[in-house]
């Protein structure tokens, strides 16, 4: 349904937007499309546009991203504002990533109006998505985080953690960004042993999930535990334990690669 690309049409009557207003995510609570608003209705809004970036086609339809000014004020009984996490696994999959997309770039060309090695104004490429400065001849690219994110496991039992920022008492994988230098075999090893204290062995490349939170790119591994006790690092981690599969606390749902990770695991052992 949804193809990326980076050069906008010359010509097109139809084109579909996708909003966000400081940050925001702005649906149409009367439309089936919800996030997806056409041109003749933006065009009846009257919004200041601020930044427009061409994300590729919605079907055969033109899309883009917007961020329109903070001072307009949407019609709060038609437009549902709230950030991405509210479409998660509420919307199909390739519209969240989509839209993930779509705040992605809008904040990526926001934080580089300016470069950063002379301070002079950067143009947005015509020809390739990136920025540029004519003076020095710096090109910025958008910026994807990479991470790992890990289920550690000892035959039947899963190891779990609960960060010390979840807001919920739910048990989650392990995750961490990969550092500079690091292959992503390395992070995985030194997360769990700074995280859990926990050593591991067998890793297994899983599959990867576009993390628009605020720009991660979460690389799934299964591992199986190779040596140590759980010790938790304090200030990552609220708690961190065993579950056996048939006794899990609450988890993340199938819509984050963590809760794929567990699913998956658990239909390898049925
Ligand atoms: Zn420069």
């Amino acid at each position: 349904m949804f193809r990326p690309d980076n050069i906008p049409p010359t010509v097109c009557e139809y084109e579909l937007h996708i909003v966000f207003q400081g940050g925001q995510l702005l649906s149409d609570m009367r439309s089936r499309s919800g996030c997806l608003i056409a041109s003749e209705q933006l065009q009846r809004t009257g919004w200041t546009e601020l930044r427009r970036q061409f994300l590729g086609y919605w079907g055969d339809k033109p899309c883009y991203a917007l961020e329109i000014d903070t001072v307009d004020q949407p019609d709060p009984l038609q437009y549902q504002k709230g950030s991405l996490y509210h479409i998660l696994g509420r919307v199909d999959e390739q519209l969240f990533a989509l839209a993930g997309r779509a705040s992605q770039l809008l904040d990526w060309e926001r934080d580089h109006r300016y470069c950063g090695r002379c301070g002079h104004p950067m143009t947005l490429d015509t020809r390739e998505r990136a920025m540029r400065c004519e003076p020095c001849r710096v090109i910025n690219y958008p910026r994807i985080a990479p991470c790992v994110i890990v289920l550690v496991t000892r035959g039947e039992e899963l190891l779990l953690a609960r960060n010390a920022n979840f807001p919920q008492p739910m048990y989650s994988t392990l995750a961490g960004f990969i550092e500079a230098g690091e292959t992503a075999e390395d992070t995985l090893r030194r997360e769990v042993r700074e995280e859990v204290g926990v050593e591991v062995a067998n890793l297994r490349y899983f599959q990867s999930q576009s993390w628009p939170f605020p720009n991660q790119l979460m690389l799934g591994f299964f591992a199986d535990y190779a040596g140590g006790e759980i010790v938790c690092d304090a200030t990552e981690i609220a708690d961190a334990r065993w579950f056996h599969y048939s006794d899990l606390p609450m988890i993340p749902p199938a819509s984050s690669i963590s809760g794929q990770l567990i699913q998956h695991f658990i239909a390898t052992l049925n």
